[in-house]
């Protein structure tokens, strides 16, 4: 499986790092490696000093696909939980500043936190999903799937012009403002609609 990340999605996001809004999705991927065992903390890597949260909506694609029309994305994924897209930024930023790939710094072993999934049937305002986390019992990001600047369809139209899309991959939908450092001892949890589908320990 893969995982396939949307970046620069909300416009508040992309005004806290200072980037400009895209004129064409950003689109980049993690390696089934990078998801991290539900049963075991964050292991910060000691090549970095700067592991960021991002909270994002994900999706789970429930058949194969190719170039996907938006009016058809909705029948390619059946279930939806929040996840979390760790971040090196002090890596991620040299990174930018030569104009290189991200992988290093977003593709990682155990960058990418997944919760429990919740059918997407049972979702009741599917124009308006609500997700938020936090961090050591505080809320640190939230957000709605209505702030999005691409929508569902649109990222799935978008990502299968280039990546065939297959049963169990997941797709990350990008994050809104609020990102922020995790540090030793951290406690995350991240909700989908006031439920917690994730918890774990920063270590
Ligand atoms: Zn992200």
């Amino acid at each position: 499986m893969k995982i396939i990340c949307i970046g620069r999605n909300y416009v508040d996001h992309i005004k806290e790092l200072n980037n400009s809004i895209p004129d064409e999705p950003v689109l980049f991927l993690k390696p089934e490696t990078s998801l991290l065992n539900p049963r075991l903390p964050f292991f910060i890597p000691s090549w970095s000093k700067d592991i960021h949260y991002e909270t994002e909506l994900v999706l789970r694609i429930c058949k194969p696909g190719k170039n996907i029309e938006e009016k058809f994305a909705h029948r390619y994924f059946d279930q939806i939980s929040v996840g979390i897209d760790f971040t090196a930024r002090d890596v991620q930023t040299k990174l930018k500043e030569k104009g290189l790939p991200w992988e290093k710094a977003k593709a990682f072993d155990n960058a990418a936190a997944v919760g429990q999934f919740k059918d997407w049937s049972l979702i009741e305002n599917k124009d308006k999903i609500l997700f938020h986390l936090e961090k050591n019992g505080e809320t640190v990001q939230k957000g709605d799937s209505s702030l999005m600047i691409n929508n569902f369809g649109k990222i799935i139209e978008e990502a299968s012009k280039y990546f065939t899309l297959k049963k169990g991959d997941y797709i990350f939908t990008g994050t809104p403002v609020g990102v922020g450092p995790v540090k030793f001892n951290d406690k995350l949890e991240a909700f989908l609609e006031g439920e917690k589908v994730l918890s774990f320990n920063i270590k």
